[in-house]
């Protein structure tokens, strides 16, 4: 289930992302002006390269690889922030977590993300 979060810099909503472990988060926003290819900056739609298939553990190298393609782009669905770990869906492959340690943010195509956040708020 997702909670609302929102930006502890510009106070927007965040969405898709989960944080079970703090009420405040950063949105893609702010977040690319921090860290520009931080995977965890993302939102739902978001940009990103499978760029480390190499990183995790051999169970979540194994999950990558059976999926994903080294240095494509895939789009962000939900972005699940643990304490020690965190996971992320794509629009491609429902239902499964990547461990967040593969991935790298793209800094191409951003522009775009405004559209993409504006048609998930009127999905849901
Ligand atoms: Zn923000």
């Amino acid at each position: 289930m997702e909670r609302t979060l929102t930006c502890r810099t510009c106070g927007r909503e965040i969405i898709g992302v989960n944080n079970d472990y703090q009420q405040t988060w950063i949105c893609s926003d702010c977040y690319r002006i921090k860290d520009p290819t931080e995977a965890l900056g993302c939102e739902r739609g978001t940009k990103i390269i499978f760029k480390y298939p190499e990183n995790g553990t051999e169970y979540d190298q194994e999950r990558a690889n059976k999926h994903l393609v080294k240095d494509k782009y895939y789009t962000v669905h939900l972005i699940t922030i643990g304490s020690w770990s965190s996971t992320i869906e794509l629009e491609e492959f429902p239902g499964i977590k990547f461990n967040s340690v593969h991935f790298e943010r793209s800094t191409k195509g951003n522009r775009r993300y405004r559209i993409h956040i504006e048609e998930a708020a009127l999905a849901e």
